[in-house]
């Protein structure tokens, strides 16, 4: 009987285990970000954003 749970436990265990790698990976992105400089086309404040838009994050509120 305990032999039985103890391997249940084990085949669990892998399973947890494999599929937790495979879903870290698939999450995981590229460190590296499409940062760029843009001048808002409102306001002409220089801003870094890896966005696609042309305005600063004041001016998009405001927009
Ligand atoms: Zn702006």
């Amino acid at each position: 009987m305990a032999k039985q749970d103890d391997a249940m436990d084990a085949m669990i265990q892998g399973q947890v285990n494999s599929r937790g790698c495979t879903c870290m990976t698939g999450v995981l992105k590229p460190a590296q970000s499409t940062l760029k400089t843009v001048v808002c086309k409102d306001c002409g404040k220089k801003f870094k954003t890896n966005m696609d838009t042309e305005y600063c994050v004041k001016c998009r509120k405001n927009h």
